[in-house]
């Protein structure tokens, strides 16, 4: 099995895209991520995978707080600029949740602090503790076998 037969496997699992944010000395970074899960729910528990070579691993380290910005369907721009697929830089506007950064038009904003981190091959987990979020109304930002999608269409389905 090769790098790309994994990588292709894994983008069959369809997932919303989120910005991880922390700010460290007053600087905020960013980073897109799908790698994220709720964990428990009591205690509120989320998950986040980071990459050993992302900037924003020594940051958390550090921070030890993060936020999870799903991002909502007219915000891709995001997406591609916080994983640095834009050439030229933009700057980006942050709000505060709980003195947390948190992007703006994001679907939801979870304000975490990091309770425990596990290095796991060359990834980094994140285990966050949820001290806030807050909700807005739309669609999610989709990716999905290496493209960005959206939500076009509602079915009810009745059980
Ligand atoms: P940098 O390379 O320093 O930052 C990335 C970009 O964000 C740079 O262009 C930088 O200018 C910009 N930026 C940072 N902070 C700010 C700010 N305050 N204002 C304006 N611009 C700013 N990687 C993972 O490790 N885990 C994942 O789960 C994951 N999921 C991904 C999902 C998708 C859909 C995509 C497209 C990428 C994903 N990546 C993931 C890859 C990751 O986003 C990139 O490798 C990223 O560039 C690494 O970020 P970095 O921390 O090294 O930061």
């Amino acid at each position: 099995m090769d790098d790309r037969q994994f990588r292709s496997a894994m983008g069959k699992f369809a997932t919303g895209v989120t910005v991880i944010a922390t700010e460290l000395d007053g600087d905020i970074h960013g980073m897109t991520a799908n790698a994220f899960m709720s964990v428990s729910l009591d205690p509120k528990l989320v998950v986040i995978s980071i990459g050993e070579k992302a900037k924003i691993l020594s940051k958390i380290k550090e921070s030890r707080i993060f936020t999870v910005n799903i991002l909502a369907a007219d915000q891709q721009e995001l997406s591609m600029i916080f994983a640095g697929q834009l050439k030229e830089h933009k700057e980006v506007v942050f709000d505060h949740l709980d003195g947390k950064p948190v992007l703006p038009g994001a679907v939801a904003q979870i304000a975490c602090e990091v309770s425990a981190e596990h290095i796991e091959g060359d990834h980094t987990l994140f285990i966050g503790k949820v001290t806030d979020i807050h909700l807005e109304d739309g669609e999610p930002l989709i990716f999905y076998s290496g493209k960005y999608r959206s939500l076009t269409e509602e079915k009810v389905v009745t059980i």
